[in-house]
């Protein structure tokens, strides 16, 4: 684990014995659970097994983090790494694919660990935290890279940083004088709401704005710990995103994203981008067809606010970037 203290923030199950225990795997699907680990991080909050439904076999929550015996099919068409960030990787730690704005991954632990996650092959508890010498070479190409105007903090999750060590990379970023603005991907409200302390809040004043995607699919993800969570964000005055993966089973329905969407706004979230899911090894059971999610956000259009709707995108294969799916 990183600097990141779990414990103080309840158990967090990441064992399929742990989730037996707290009776979130079904009877006999521990064995499947076990082959699943050996390959892919488990990791279910204390908050995020509260909001599951244990009588309910289809529980959209569950379904995001609960290992499931599909995960140990690859699909033909599916790959280890659908974003292909690797040939756009001028430095450990950094993705740089558009002129005007780059990544930098601190560190590839997550607070859970999605089934459907593109980066599953290397997110995981002890995988990817950059050694001092290596964010700082990170944090030296940004300085050295007049040309991008955003830096956006992702990984695994950036939060998972203990809010000492983000606040410095945030202040060595907002000190650049060609970044304008920083931006957060994050599941951390959402997922462990408690993490999102007064030292949190104090890393994140920098002077310059730091946006926050938040990453959510489900509107019963917007429980009032995690509503609570991002009320104090946006009071510290972090303008707030909502990030979504289009699931089979999660938000696959006008309805469901109706629920989700409405829920963002309601904790001051606005939906940015609802991702078509990256055919990472062992996800299929989440895919939804494009042609699909069109309709679906068609549907929504004239039902909710434009505010609620976020733009639907698809990674293209080899690095080619997001596209805008149709005219949503
Ligand atoms: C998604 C992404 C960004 C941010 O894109 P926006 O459309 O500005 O949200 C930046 N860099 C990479 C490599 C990305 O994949
Ligand atoms: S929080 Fe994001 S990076 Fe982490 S497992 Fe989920 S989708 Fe992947």
């Amino acid at each position: 684990m990183p600097d990141g203290d779990t414990t103080r923030q309840g158990r967090t199950l990441r064992t399929p014995s742990a989730l037996r225990e707290a009776g979130l795997l079904r009877p006999g699907a521990e064995a499947d659970a076990a082959r699943v680990a050996e390959r892919f991080a488990i990791s279910v909050t204390d908050h995020v097994a509260g909001l599951i439904d244990r009588a309910d076999a289809e529980d959209p929550i569950a379904r995001q983090y609960i290992p499931d015996a599909a995960e140990l099919v690859t699909a033909p068409h599916e790959v280890e790494d659908p974003t292909a960030d690797a040939p756009f990787t001028p430095v450990k730690g950094v993705v740089h694919r558009y002129p005007d704005r780059a990544l930098l991954k601190p560190l590839l632990a997550c607070p859970v660990y999605c089934r459907f996650c593109f980066r599953r092959e290397v997110v995981g508890p002890d995988g990817g935290l950059l050694t001092e010498a290596e964010l700082d070479a990170a944090l030296a190409w940004f300085e050295a890279t007049p040309a991008v105007r955003e830096a956006v903090l992702t990984g695994g999750d950036p939060l998972m940083l203990s809010p000492r060590r983000l606040g410095a990379i945030l202040r060595r970023l907002a000190a650049v004088p060609h970044i304008d603005t920083l931006r957060i991907h994050t599941r951390v409200p959402v997922a462990e709401p408690s993490r999102v302390d007064a030292a949190l809040l104090a890393a994140l004043d920098v002077g310059k704005p730091v946006f926050m995607a938040v990453h959510a699919n489900h509107a019963r993800e917007f429980a009032p710990a995690a509503v609570a969570a991002l009320e104090r964000l946006a009071r510290n005055g972090t303008p707030l995103l909502g990030q979504s993966v289009l699931l089979r089973g999660v938000n696959d329905s006008v309805q469901a994203l109706e629920d989700l969407f409405r829920a963002m706004l309601r904790a001051r979230v606005k939906p940015y981008y609802l991702h078509a899911l990256d055919p990472a090894p062992g996800t299929a059971r989440f895919a939804v067809p494009d042609d699909e999610g069109l309709v679906l956000l068609r549907a929504l259009r004239g039902r909710v606010p434009g505010l609620a709707i976020p733009t639907f995108v698809r990674e293209l294969p080899h690095g080619g970037g997001k596209r805008p799916i149709g005219a949503s």
